[in-house]
């Protein structure tokens, strides 16, 4: 497969065209931004942590019955995907109350959120992706209801698979985001899934093993996604 022209690029992925109809390259970048873009980085090796943790989380929710656009690595921080129409929604699932919840209601941080709450924001950062619910999602047509049902479905099949294998190598997973696309009638998982897009707490001592090291300057950050990458691949079995 060859890389052709820059379709789009955002805050930590570019995407490119191929010469194969329907694929596209995403090129997991040293990218690291926050707060809307209001804190940026390049850290060395970042793209190639994400991609390595997304590739390893797609081939693993696949097996286990969620379709999704990975199709495989092409090199360390290139992936080739299905290409997709996005579908403009940040579809959140939290198990544990923190961040943005908790400064927006009165959760108090690290309260068990059972059954896990579903949140879903508009991905606009000009309008610093607000909160939506269904009713406006339906209205802006953003998604029929019938997919959004599929969608709030998929989401929390894939909360039940992560929480699972991030058990067993002792990370609870707090919250993360997935975002969806459709080919034809199809929805199918896009994006990432990585430690840019989820919190994850050290289940023993609370660590953040995620993008809030970044976020709020707990760490050395790459130090920190090295040691997640290497529990979350090396290690993990399968469920
Ligand atoms: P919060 O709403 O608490 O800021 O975020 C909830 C979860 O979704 C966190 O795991 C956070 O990393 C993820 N998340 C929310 N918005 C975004 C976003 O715009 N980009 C990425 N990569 N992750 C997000």
């Amino acid at each position: 497969m060859k890389q052709k022209k820059l379709l789009y690029a955002g805050k930590a992925k570019s995407v490119y065209r191929t010469d194969e109809k329907g694929k596209l390259i995403v090129e997991f970048r040293d990218d690291i931004t926050a707060f809307d873009g209001g804190k940026k980085d390049t850290l060395k090796n970042k793209g190639s942590y994400n991609a390595e943790v997304s590739a390893f989380f797609f081939e693993y929710l696949a097996k286990n019955g969620v379709k999704t656009h990975f199709l495989g690595m092409i090199d360390e921080r290139h992936m080739a995907v299905r290409e997709l129409e996005m579908i403009p929604l940040e579809v959140i699932v939290r198990n544990i109350a923190a961040g943005s919840i908790v400064r927006n209601y009165p959760f108090k941080e690290g309260m068990k959120l059972d059954p896990p709450v579903i949140v879903i924001d508009y991905k606009d950062d000009s309008r610093h992706d607000p909160m939506l619910n269904d009713d406006l999602i339906i209205a802006l047509k953003l998604a029929t209801p019938q997919d959004l049902k599929k969608i709030k479905k998929v989401a929390l099949l894939v909360n039940a698979l992560l929480v699972k294998i991030l058990a067993r190598q002792g990370i609870t997973l707090v919250d993360f985001k997935i975002e969806f696309g459709k080919q034809g009638k199809t929805i199918y998982l896009g994006d990432e899934v990585s430690m840019d897009s989820m919190r994850l707490w050290d289940k023993k001592t609370g660590e953040s093993l995620d993008k809030d090291v970044y976020r709020f300057e707990k760490g050395d950050v790459m130090e920190t996604y090295n040691r997640v990458v290497q529990r979350i691949t090396k290690k993990a079995k399968k469920p």
